[in-house]
């Protein structure tokens, strides 16, 4: 299926690795010229040579950190007006929310909610004018499903989704859609670093851990990058117009509601 994006731009945060890079590379694969970013350069640049040579796309690669003013400016300035925008980073820390003090509230919310939010600022009017833009949420199942040592992430997450509900109406009489993707267990370096920390503190091995949790997922296994990659180009292809502020969930069926 051809999901007539060949030649439209795209920005693509935190994109060295796992979900990020999986969406860059399934809008490479569409003809889409990218400018994506992460805060480790070698990685980043390994990256971008890699969809480079797979692709026959324009990749521009920045090293910076995207919760930044700074880092931000430094993307945008690649691409100030892209066609398409997947806002990604890393997750807050899991703890106790006896532990986390005002600055580790402020710091989640500015990492899963204000900083996703200042790049559509920067972005939607440009998409507005053009008649075309494609924003896509990286958020997590957590929002429909709270984790209850990820409270710092359920809570930032759901800010943003509340937020994205109310533009997303806004802007879709302008062929500019706003959705998220909530991701439930996907084969990444973050969930292996939350496998191993499983694993230490119960005392079993790391294969155990992750034959369990695959075993506790309907799907008996973890969803792959490549599947949500997939997921993510088909929102942002011209024939998902009417796709509007959704929260689309790949799990692999864990969240048990019959909707
Ligand atoms: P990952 O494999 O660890 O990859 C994270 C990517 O983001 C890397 O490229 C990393 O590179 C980059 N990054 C992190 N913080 C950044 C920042 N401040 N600025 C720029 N780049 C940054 O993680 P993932 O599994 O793809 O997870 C992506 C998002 O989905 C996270 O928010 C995670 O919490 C969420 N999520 C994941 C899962 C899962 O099962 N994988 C489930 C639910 C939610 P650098 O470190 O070099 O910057």
């Amino acid at each position: 299926m051809d999901l007539n994006i060949a030649g439209r731009s795209a920005i693509v945060c935190a994109a060295s690795k796992g979900l990020g890079r999986a969406c860059a590379e399934a809008l490479a694969a569409e003809g889409v010229n990218l400018v994506i970013n992460a805060r480790t350069a070698d990685v980043l640049m390994r990256t971008a040579d890699e969809i480079r040579s797979r692709y026959r796309v324009d990749v521009v690669a920045v090293p910076a950190d995207i919760t930044t003013i700074e880092g931000r400016e430094a993307v945008l300035a690649e691409c100030p007006d892209p066609d398409i925008l997947i806002n990604n980073a890393g997750g807050p820390p899991p703890g106790d929310f006896r532990d986390w003090d005002e600055a580790a509230w402020h710091a989640a919310l500015q990492n899963n909610m204000v900083s996703p939010i200042q790049m559509i600022r920067s972005v939607i009017d440009g998409m507005i004018a053009r008649r075309f833009g494609r924003i896509v949420n990286i958020t997590s199942g957590a929002v429909k499903s709270p984790i209850s040592i990820l409270g710092l992430s359920n809570g930032a997450r759901t800010g943003l989704t509340g937020f994205v509900a109310g533009l997303a109406r806004e802007v879709a009489q302008h062929n500019v859609t706003i959705n998220n993707l909530l991701p439930g267990p996907f084969d990444t370096d973050r969930l292996d670093a939350t496998l191993k920390g499983a694993a230490k503190s119960s005392g079993k091995s790391l294969e155990e851990v992750r034959q369990a949790r695959m075993l506790a997922n309907p799907s008996r296994r973890f969803g792959t990058p490549d599947e949500f990659g997939a997921a993510c180009a088909f929102i942002c292809s011209a024939q998902a117009g009417y796709m509007v502020g959704q929260n689309v969930l790949l799990d692999g069926g864990a969240f048990p509601g019959t909707l």
